[in-house]
């Protein structure tokens, strides 16, 4: 079965409806957010607590609730190849590429224009 809200989860069965607000913002059935093992569109994943998303298994060590990045430590995240992070609004010097190969035209469009308003206004 299919979360209603995106998450391609196996054999759910929960009702979203009744979830805590948490799991309902996280898109993530309590049971399913606990389960050391969930299939996710067929993959083996485990749901982040830090990162409060699902990664795959090898991400974490052992029985471990975080993906062994987050406990790696927070620092090290400007360091990183910044490949799955997709931080909500983040536009540091790090993922600015990432954010610019990713975003629309209209985006650029705003971005260019608050670059201009920056040098020239
Ligand atoms: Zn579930
Ligand atoms: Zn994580």
């Amino acid at each position: 079965m299919t979360h209603q809200y995106g998450w391609e989860v196996e054999d759910c069965t929960a009702d979203m409806k009744d979830a805590k607000p948490y799991h309902r913002r996280h898109r993530v059935c309590e049971h399913h957010s606990k389960a050391s093992i969930v299939l996710v569109a067929g993959m083996r994943q485990r749901f982040c607590q830090q990162c409060s998303r699902f990664h795959d298994l090898s991400e974490f060590d052992e029985a471990k609730r975080s993906c062994r990045r987050r406990l790696a430590g927070h620092n090290e995240r400007r360091r990183k190849s910044s490949n799955d992070y997709h931080g909500e609004g983040e536009m540091g010097a790090g993922s600015g590429v990432q954010w610019w190969k990713g975003a629309s035209g209209k985006e650029r469009e705003a971005f260019r224009r608050r670059v201009w308003g920056y040098f020239h206004g």
